[in-house]
C-alpha cells in the first residue's frame, strides 16, 4: 500500500488521480489533499470520502468554510495559508506526492517534496520549466524519485524503458494541434475564449487548455523533457498528431522507433506514475487501431510561434524560462478575461522575454525576482491598447 498526497485534488488531474485511488483501494491510501480553496463542495466531498489526515488550503477564508462543512468528520487536520501546499508536501508522512497544481506556484511544493526525501509524481510541468536546474539537482543519482505524469513524458518514459541510453538518437513529442490546427494567424487573432476552451482531444483545466490552443503547452513540454530526461534540445522534436493516440516516440541509432500509444485518458499516465514500475488495470479504452489512419504533420511555426520561442528560451536557460512562464500565465489570464486577443498572448510573452536581463545564477531568490518582474511587465503590456 502506497501513501499519497495530492496537491491540486479538485483540478482536472487531481480528480482523475482520486479516481485511480478509488479503483485501487488496496494499492493507494490518500494521506493529504491540497487545493487553492475555490471548489469547496468538491473538496469537502473528497475529505468525507478519503478521510485524509491532513488537508491544506491556500485561501485562509476558504479553510474556515471547509472546517464548518466537515465539522463532523473526525481526525482531519486543516492547514492554511499561501505556503500550505509546500508545508503539506514537506511535513506529511507520504511515500508519494502528486503535484497537480497549476502554474509556477507548483515550484516550492516540488522542491519541498524532493528535499523531504519523497517521490514526486509531477503533473505540474511549470515546476520544471521555471526551476529545472534546482529540481534536477535534488534527484542526482536517484532519477526514479521524479516520475512524469504529463502524458507525453509518461509515454516517453515507457518508450525508453529497458533501452540503453547511449542507443537513443532523438525523441518526438506529439500534440493534437489543439482546437485551431490549420488556422492562419489572421484567423487565430479572431478566436474567441469559448472556441479556445474547446480542446478536440483532452478535457483539462483552463490554463493548460489555452496553452494547448497557442501550442505554448508543447513549448513548455520541450523544456520539461529536457530536464526530465537530460536531453539536448536538438534531440527533442515536436510533431502534430491529430488523432491523439501516439503520445511520444523514441528513435534509436539503428533507425528503429518505439511509439507509445494509448487512448487519451489521463488516468493512464497518472497510474503509471503512481504504480511505477508496475502496470495496473485501468478504465482506459483500448487503442482503436482500425478506426482511422494515424497522421503526423509538422508544426505550423508561423501561426504558432510559441514552440520556437520555447526552444530559444530553453537554450538561453538561466532565468529566461521562469520569465517566459510567468509572462505566459499573466497573458493567458488576460486572454481568458477578454483583455487581449489569442495571438497577443505569445507576442506579449516574446516581448517580456526580449526585455529580460537575466540573473547570472539560477537560485530560488533569482527565480522569484524574475517571475515577479515578468508578471508585472506582462500585466502592463496586457493593459496597453
Ligand atoms: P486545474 O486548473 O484543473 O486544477 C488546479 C488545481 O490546483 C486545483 O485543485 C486548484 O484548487 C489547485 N491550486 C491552484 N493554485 C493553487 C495554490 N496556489 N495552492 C494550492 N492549490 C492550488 O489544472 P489541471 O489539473 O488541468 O493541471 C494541473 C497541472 O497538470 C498543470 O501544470 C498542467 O499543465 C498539468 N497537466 C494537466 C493535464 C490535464 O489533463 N489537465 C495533462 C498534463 C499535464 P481549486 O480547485 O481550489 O482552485
Amino acid at each position: 500500500m502506497k501513501s499519497l498526497t495530492i496537491l491540486g485534488s479538485t483540478g482536472s488531474v487531481g480528480t482523475q488521480a482520486l479516481d485511480v485511488v478509488r479503483h485501487h483501494p488496496d494499492r493507494f491510501k490518500v494521506v493529504g489533499l491540497c487545493t487553492a480553496g475555490t471548489n469547496l463542495e468538491l473538496l469537502a466531498g473528497q475529505i468525507r470520502e478519503f478521510l485524509p489526515p491532513v488537508v491544506a488550503i491556500a485561501d485562509e477564508d476558504a479553510a474556515v468554510d471547509v472546517k464548518r462543512k466537515i465539522g463532523s468528520v473526525p481526525g482531519v487536520e486543516l492547514i492554511d495559508g499561501p505556503d500550505a501546499a509546500e508545508r503539506l508536501a514537506a511535513e506529511t508522512e507520504a511515500d508519494f506526492v502528486l503535484n497537480a497544481l497549476v502554474g509556477s506556484a507548483g515550484l516550492a511544493p516540488t522542491l519541498a517534496t524532493l528535499q523531504s526525501g519523497k517521490t514526486l509524481a509531477l503533473a505540474n510541468k511549470e515546476s520544471l520549466v521555471v526551476g529545472g536546474e534546482l529540481v534536477t539537482d535534488l534527484i542526482k543519482g536517484e532519477p526514479e524519485r521524479l516520475l512524469p505524469v504529463d502524458s507525453e513524458h509518461a509515454a516517453l518514459a515507457m518508450a525508453m524503458r529497458g533501452e540503453r541510453r547511449e542507443d537513443l538518437k532523438r525523441v518526438v513529442l506529439t500534440g493534437s494541434g489543439g482546437p485551431f490546427r490549420g488556422w492562419t494567424r489572421g484567423e487565430l487573432a479572431k478566436a474567441s475564449v469559448k472556441e479556445a476552451l474547446q480542446h478536440p482531444v483532452w478535457s483539462m483545466g483552463p490554463k493548460i487548455t489555452i496553452d494547448s490552443a497557442t501550442l505554448m503547452n508543447k513549448g513548455l513540454e520541450v523544456i520539461e523533457a529536457h530536464y526530465l530526461f537530460d536531453l539536448e534540445y536538438s534531440s527533442i522534436h515536436v510533431l502534430i498528431h491529430p488523432e491523439g493516440l501516439v503520445h511520444a516516440m523514441a528513435e534509436f541509432r539503428d533507425g528503429s522507433l518505439r511509439a507509445e500509444m494509448a487512448t487519451p485518458d489521463m488516468r493512464l499516465p497518472i497510474q503509471l506514475a503512481l504504480a511505477w514500475p508496475e502496470r495496473l488495470s485501468s478504465g482506459a479504452e483500448p487503442v482503436p487501431l482500425t478506426d482511422r489512419p494515424l497522421t503526423f504533420e509538422p508544426v505550423d511555426r508561423e501561426a504558432f510561434p510559441a514552440v520556437d520561442l520555447a526552444y530559444r528560451v530553453g537554450g538561453l536557460g538561466l532565468t529566461f524560462p521562469a520569465v517566459m512562464n510567468a509572462a505566459n500565465e499573466v497573458a493567458v489570464m488576460a486572454f481568458l478575461e477578454g483583455k487581449i486577443q489569442l495571438t497577443r498572448v505569445v507576442e506579449l510573452v516574446q516581448t517580456v522575454v526580449d526585455e529580460h536581463e537575466p540573473a547570472s545564477v539560477v537560485s530560488i531568490v533569482n527565480i522569484e525576482r524574475a517571475d515577479a518582474w515578468a508578471r508585472q511587465r506582462a500585466a502592463e503590456l496586457a493593459e496597453e491598447r
